[in-house]
Formats: C-alpha cells, structure tokens, sequence
C-alpha cells in the first residue's frame, strides 16, 4: 500500500526537533508522499527547503485567510518567484475563515481573489481552506473559476449543499482525522459516501487534527497517521484500504501533477 498525505504542515516549529524521525515513521506506515502546504511567507520558505531535502515531499506556497492582513503587493511578488521552484506544485492555502477571525473579512477576501489570479496566471492547482464563510467562498470563487483549473477543499467541514457545489466545480474533497472523532466526525460521515472516489483525498492538517485513536495518546499529529484516517474512511464507505489507498494516491497525483509512479523527487 501506498498513501499520499495530501496536506501538513511540517515547517511547523513543532518538527523542528525530530523531522527526521516523523518522515522515517511515515515511510513505516506507507504514507510515501506527503503536502508541505505553506501558511505566509516564512512557512512557505520552509516548506520549499523541506521538500528539497527529502524525496516524496513537495511543497506550496501562499498566504492563509488567518494571516491575511500580512498580505501586501510585495509579499505576493515574493511569492509568484518562489513557486517557480520545482517542488513548488500548488498554490494555498488560501480561502476565507470567518470561524475564528484572525483577519478581518475584507483582507480575507482580497487576498483570496489576488491568490485566485495569481495561481491561475502561474497554473498552479489549488489549496482551498474554507470555515464558516456563509457562501462568500464559493460566491468568490465561482467568479474566477472554469473547468480547466484544479483544486482541492481541504479539510472538508461544510454542508451537503456545499459539498455538490464543490463537486459540480470539480473540485477534490480533502478527509482529515475528524472523520475519526466520535461526535465531531458524525457529520462528515455521514456525507463521505457522496463524494465520488476520484475526488477523494487523504490528509492529517497535522500537527493539527490528531486522529482517534492517537488523539488519546499524542496531542501533535504526524504523516503516519493518515493511515488512521485512510482506515476510518475506508471502513465509513465499505471499501478495502489497498483500493482506497490506490485511488486517493491517483487523485493527489493527479491534482498537483506528479506521475502516479513513486514520486523520487
Ligand atoms: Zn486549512
Ligand atoms: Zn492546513
């Protein structure tokens, strides 16, 4: 078996001890590639220079709705060079958060739309963070989509209305660990069964996002446990983890464009 950890967040401060370890554990569970998906300038640095230094990890830069008022016309310039680099294979995440507003809505929005043109300019698939934005998103997002651009909801937690829109869209749907949790997960479970399997991902947020059983062990999430993630959702739609491991992995690689073969570099 083979898992693609669509989304972490590596270049956390968290790692910094122990990276080495938490990619061996990784390549331990079969979670063989993995998303470095960047928050603001620093964290996409990080990334890049993590996914450098590693195979099977690649990476993204952008600027997260939470970090928004950070943003500035030279900031997004310093961005479009970076992902020119070559493990720069998506652009996010960027969206809009009105959950906990850590930025207020109108840079969130600006922003967003900035990211939009500017991941369309350069042709780069999407990372797509999204949280209670009463339909401002896909309002947004509709008005600079069109069916040859790619991209991915990650960590999906809206409602079914939201969820066939993402998919008329075409867009992938992103699973974390909440999927695992008893009351938290009752309602992505019982939505998980819409998504058609090529649309599907596999992901942890970590070190957000601990996955049950782990939760009641580790508070930091890691790569390896998007195995849990993969299990639960597997168990959820009555299907076997070898098949669904082999079609989250055709999907990730198909959404940021790597050959589906063992990503070597
Ligand atoms: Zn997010
Ligand atoms: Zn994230």
């Amino acid at each position: 078996m083979k898992i693609f950890d669509s989304h972490c967040h590596l270049d956390d401060a968290g790692y910094d001890g122990d990276l080495d370890a938490v990619l061996l554990r990784a390549h331990q569970a079969e979670v063989a590639a993995m998303m470095v998906v960047g928050i603001d300038l620093n964290s996409s640095r990080k990334a890049i220079a993590i996914a450098e230094g590693h195979d099977g990890v690649y990476a993204s830069v952008g600027l997260h709705p939470h970090d928004a008022q950070s943003g500035t016309d030279d900031l997004f310039q310093e961005m479009t060079r970076m992902a020119g680099h070559p493990k720069v294979k998506a652009w996010g995440e960027t969206g809009l958060d009105f959950n906990r507003m850590h930025s207020p809505r109108a840079a969130q929005e600006r922003w967003f739309v900035r990211q939009l043109e500017i991941g369309g300019q350069l042709n780069l698939p999407m990372i797509f963070h999204e949280r209670d934005s009463q339909g401002r998103f896909l309002n947004i997002l509709k008005g600079h989509w069109n069916s040859n651009r790619l991209g991915v909801v990650h960590c999906f937690s809206g409602d079914a209305a939201e969820l066939a829109a993402y998919l008329d869209l075409g867009l992938y749907i992103g699973i974390t660990g909440i999927l695992t949790v008893q009351s938290r997960g009752q309602n992505l479970r019982a939505m998980v069964g819409r998504i058609q399997a090529e649309r599907l991902l596999v992901e942890t947020d970590a070190p957000y996002l601990t996955p049950t059983p782990e939760r009641n062990k580790y508070r930091r999430n890691e790569p390896a446990f998007v195995r849990t993630v993969l299990m639960k959702l597997a168990e959820v739609r009555q299907s076997t983890p070898e098949s669904l491991a082999a079609v989250t992995w055709a999907n990730t690689c198909r959404l940021y464009g790597l050959p589906t073969g063992d990503p070597a570099s």
